[in-house]
């Protein structure tokens, strides 16, 4: 991999990373086997490839590959442990049945895209926000807001996006400042909403009026941003979201 294209790969998988494990504090409730998409990730999403990523699961390497760099996909080339579909670290906190899928797309011309999708499983944990896990020490977010995306034969999708800065100190001893973002929402049987809070709402009240409790699915589109006054890549999110979204949809 080329040293530009380093940096907002390693911001990518952090933010990937985190908010898989933000949901393992998410889910609630006994759940019944249904869930509101089609949990898969496409080969294709208009022009934008994508490739399956494999992460190491020895726990003093935990290395992320993307599949056509591998020559066998369940063997770490440079450790030799055991490759798997989620990190060490979801491995070791997420409830066994909560399913994760990942993959990078990569686009001719545009900046690739990391998506998501994690389906909860049946076991009982608190509930966070997603904003949570996506803010440390050395990583904020600079806003949020919801976006409107057009679908074709239904109403606008709406999106929350969150415009991320990472610093990281370079070699130089100075400070590095990495620019992304994180878009998301949730699915539900019949419900959709960009809201954490209508969410734990629709949870509640199907759980104590109509005594069911569904899958919930999470689903994440990350990239990068070009600087703080961009705002073209709310048209990579729209333009993104809106191939991907029927690809997901139940038929
Ligand atoms: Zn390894």
């Amino acid at each position: 991999m080329e040293t530009r294209e380093l940096k907002p790969y390693f911001v990518l998988i952090v933010l990937l990373a985190a908010a898989s494990l933000t949901y393992a504090f998410t889910v609630s409730y006994e759940v019944t086997p249904a869930a509101g998409v089609e949990v898969r990730l496409p080969e294709s999403i208009g022009n934008w490839q994508g490739s399956e990523l494999r992460y190491c699961m020895n726990p003093d390497h935990q290395r992320e590959y993307v599949m056509e760099d591998l020559d066998d996909r369940n063997t770490c080339p440079d450790c030799g442990f055991e490759l798997g579909g989620m990190s060490y670290m979801e491995q070791q906190i997420l409830p066994d049945d909560t399913i994760i899928l990942k993959k990078r797309y990569q686009h001719p011309i545009e900046d690739m895209v990391m998506a998501s999708i994690v389906l909860s499983g049946a076991e009982r944990s608190s509930i966070h926000r997603p904003e949570v896990c996506l803010q440390g020490q050395d990583q904020k977010i600079t806003r949020n807001r919801v976006i409107s995306v057009p679908i074709e034969g239904r109403n606008d999708l709406g999106v929350m996006v969150l415009d991320i800065q990472r610093s990281f100190l370079r070699e130089d001893g100075r400070t590095h400042d990495s620019l992304g973002y994180y878009a998301y929402w949730f699915v539900g049987k019949d419900r959709e909403t960009p809201h954490h809070l209508q969410r734990m709402f629709w949870m509640a009240t199907d759980s104590i009026f109509n005594n069911v409790a569904h899958r919930w699915a999470y689903i994440s589109v990350a990239g990068s941003r070009d600087g703080p006054n961009d705002e073209a890549y709310l048209d990579q999110i729209r333009e993104f979201v809106a191939e991907f979204y029927p690809k997901m949809a139940l038929n």
